[in-house]
């Protein structure tokens, strides 16, 4: 799903967010693991305010590994509960679950100090489009859901979603604006499908990533665009890219081949890349990938 974000549309999102985070307990934030910065919106901190939090960094699957764990470190040195999942694959829901039982361990041990019977855990998602809220809801949900009625109070199109023993999940998750800060940004957005892909040229973006790739870890984009090192070497990346245009039979059609890397990229068929490298790791040029 694609949004155009106007401010109009901005406040009303923040609006909603804030309503459904006020019935909640905490909030999972999920971003893109294949760019931890670029998918966080740009007041998530103000909109969350001192709600708990776990931040859930999804689409692990297509991500560099190494890059994830670090950036899963550099959250936690934050101050941050922070996990990398795949919620396609169902890898790490678990572990999320967990984690949030830990967050909120605190809190029920104040409340049984108090005499207080510990409730459910209510928890919404929250995160910018296509970074698969409603996977993970569903997910999260899994065969066994039960949707508890609407209740007294709450507006009326809210639905709980009762999940294992103790949690209770809003069943529409909270969706945010990305940022449009600058063109770097833009791009990494674009390319991984969270902003539309008609806001941006195909080839524009094609030769972005080519770039990228080439700086990083040529090879993988060798073999699979059928090209050679050594008859690239004194070319422009637009030469290059025609130059696999027509090796893959795409004739002249530079779009239609544009479209068709990043339609890779976006699958994992080009390897696991991490488009914002990890903060405190300046010397990336240096690192070689798997
Ligand atoms: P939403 O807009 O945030 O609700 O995102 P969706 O749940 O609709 O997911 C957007 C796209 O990302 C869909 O094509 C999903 O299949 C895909 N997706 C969601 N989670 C993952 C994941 O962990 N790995 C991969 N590879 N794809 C995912």
């Amino acid at each position: 799903m694609t949004i155009q974000w106007y401010p109009g549309h901005m406040a009303k999102a923040k609006r909603l967010a804030i309503e459904k985070l006020s019935m909640v307990d905490i909030v999972v934030e999920l971003i893109d693991a294949r760019i931890p910065q670029s998918s966080r919106n740009p007041v998530i901190d103000e909109i969350i305010g001192s709600k708990r939090r776990v931040i859930a960094l999804n689409k692990a699957d297509l991500a560099d590994p190494v890059a994830t764990r670090e950036w899963v470190q550099t959250f936690q040195s934050q101050g941050h509960a922070a996990i990398a999942i795949d919620a396609q694959h169902q890898k790490g829901i678990r572990q999320l679950k967990e984690l949030i039982r830990k967050e909120m361990a605190p809190v029920f041990e104040e409340q049984a100090a108090k005499g207080i019977l510990s409730k459910n855990i209510r928890l919404m998602i929250l995160g910018i489009p296509n970074v698969g809220k409603s996977t993970l809801i569903n997910r999260f949900v899994g065969k066994n859901q039960a949707i508890t009625g609407n209740k007294p109070g709450v507006t009326k199109a809210q639905r709980w979603l009762k999940i294992d023993r103790d949690f209770e999940l809003l069943d529409t998750p909270g969706i945010l604006w990305p940022k449009f800060e600058d063109q770097t940004i833009g791009m990494k957005l674009a390319i991984t499908g969270a902003i539309k892909d008609d806001l941006l040229h195909m080839d524009d973006l094609a030769l972005w990533l080519l770039e990228y790739l080439l700086e990083r870890q040529p090879e993988r984009i060798f073999e699979r665009y059928r090209i050679k090192a050594a008859e690239i070497e004194q070319m422009t990346h637009p030469e290059v890219l025609l130059l696999m245009t027509e090796r893959m039979n795409f004739g002249d059609d530079y779009d239609a081949f544009s479209e068709r890397m990043i339609h890779d990229y976006r699958k994992g068929i080009l390897g696991q890349y991490t488009l914002d490298e990890p903060v405190g790791e300046q010397t990336a040029g240096e690192v070689d990938g798997e």
